[in-house]
């Protein structure tokens, strides 16, 4: 079982109605510190953390006591900083397609703007105004990226960020509009456990940034490495070691910027998925049992409470609460409720025989889970609970109502 003791689960849903998400306080806390300490090192390191992953005030607000930033990508992640008094260089706005309205008030706010396209430059002057003196661009490398030969994502087909030659234009661009610090971001690589893709990122992000300030003059404040860096999410995985990952950037940070005199560059992080996956579960209890040409259990969550199986055929273990030592001995599809054959939170997965009422913990639900959740087929999304140090659980986000579906509803 993840982070969480059989005693305690179940005083957790005596009261709280399943389905919810339950996320841990300590482990949220203790990752955060290691990864801080991975780059202290770096003057001035901070980790954006990715919102999207986990738009919660109460899961922003542990983070944002570790030291942490916040990275929005939309009006309503930024309008949740705002309401927790988040402003300024605490925010990096990392966008794409990006609505006029969602750039001014990301101005408005202070925040770090990531433009994602060169021609967001001139539609930033048109709609918002002079560009900030502290900005950054996005870059995108084109072509395959590559670790030892090991293909890791495919920039060349990503929507994502500014080529080589456009890069180069922006920065000009924004020299010539009043910009004084520059930052660069890219992200290349999406949930990935090897130790060396931060390292080889920042190496040819350094280069860049080297090439960027011989060329234009430009003063280099900050590298963002951006997200992506991974979980084990299946048993047997290895889990990548952030401490490894930091010394890896700092040797090439003394490998190529200390020798150009640009010691002082900042390293930032956005990640999401590795603040917060390992640190929540989705806590579901069993309905029914069917046995047809397979043998089926019907959980009361859905997709809509976790859709990354149903969309990208994604692992997360189960755990049967009370059977963590059982043998595996059943061969079940765990199922939600939606009249989709894919909402499958199992496949031909192997468990001890489960029986009506029992609860079961799907692991690694604590990123990019409920913030995925939609309401399709009018399924309700689940209730969030933050297991506190001390044993006893919060609830940080209620589930939605009847009520809540039928507020944007005209009759
Ligand atoms: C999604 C995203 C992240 C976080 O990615 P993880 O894989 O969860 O670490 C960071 N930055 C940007 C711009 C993103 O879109």
């Amino acid at each position: 079982m993840p982070f969480v003791n059989g005693e305690q689960l179940e005083r957790l849903c005596a009261k709280f109605p399943t389905p919810f998400h339950l996320y841990d306080a300590r482990g949220i806390t203790e990752n955060a510190r290691r990864v801080n300490a991975a780059f202290a090192w770096n003057r001035g390191y901070r980790e954006y953390f990715a919102v999207k992953a986990t738009p919660t005030p109460a899961i922003m607000e542990l983070l944002r006591s570790e030291g942490c930033g916040m990275d929005c990508s939309s009006l309503t992640e930024l309008m949740l900083c705002e309401k927790l008094g988040i402003r300024g260089e605490e925010i990096m706005f990392s966008s794409n397609d990006t609505p006029a309205e969602e750039f001014r008030l990301a101005a408005k706010l202070g925040a770090i703007i990531n433009f994602d396209d060169i021609s967001h430059i001139p539609f930033y002057m048109e709609h918002v105004g002079p560009v900030p003196e502290t900005v950054c661009c996005r870059y995108n490398p084109g072509g395959k990226f590559s670790i030892a030969n090991r293909i890791m994502d495919n920039p060349g087909e990503a929507k994502y960020g500014m080529t080589h030659e456009q890069i180069i234009e922006a920065y000009r661009m924004l020299l010539a509009g009043g910009a004084r610090r520059f930052g660069i971001h890219a992200f290349l690589a999406s949930n990935t456990t090897s130790e060396a893709y931060y390292p080889e990122l920042a190496a040819q992000l350094f280069e860049l940034a080297v090439e960027l300030n011989r060329l234009t003059g430009a003063h280099i404040d900050f590298i963002n490495l951006s997200g992506g860096v991974g979980i084990p999410y299946r048993p047997g995985e290895c889990a990548p070691d952030i401490a490894v990952i930091g010394e890896g950037v700092r040797r090439r940070f003394e490998d190529i910027l200390v020798p150009a005199g640009m010691g002082d560059v900042k390293i930032y992080t956005e990640m999401g998925r590795f603040m917060l996956a390992p640190y929540g579960c989705l806590v579901t209890k069993v309905l029914h049992l069917k046995h047809i040409y397979k043998d089926y259990v019907g959980v009361d969550a859905s997709a809509c409470d976790l859709m990354r199986p149903a969309m990208y055929g994604a692992y997360h273990h189960i755990t049967v609460a009370g059977r963590e030592n059982a043998e595996c001995s059943h061969l079940y599809d765990v199922t939600g409720s939606l009249c989709e054959n894919n909402d499958k939170f199992a496949t031909d997965r192997m468990l001890p025989e489960i029986k009506i009422g029992d609860t079961l913990v799907i692991h690694d639900t604590g990123a990019h889970g409920r913030a995925m959740g939609y309401n399709y087929n009018g399924r309700l999304r689940s209730a969030e609970v933050l297991l506190m140090p001390d044993g006893s659980g919060r609830l940080i986000r209620r589930a939605e109502t009847p009520e809540d579906y039928f507020a944007t509803l005209d009759f």
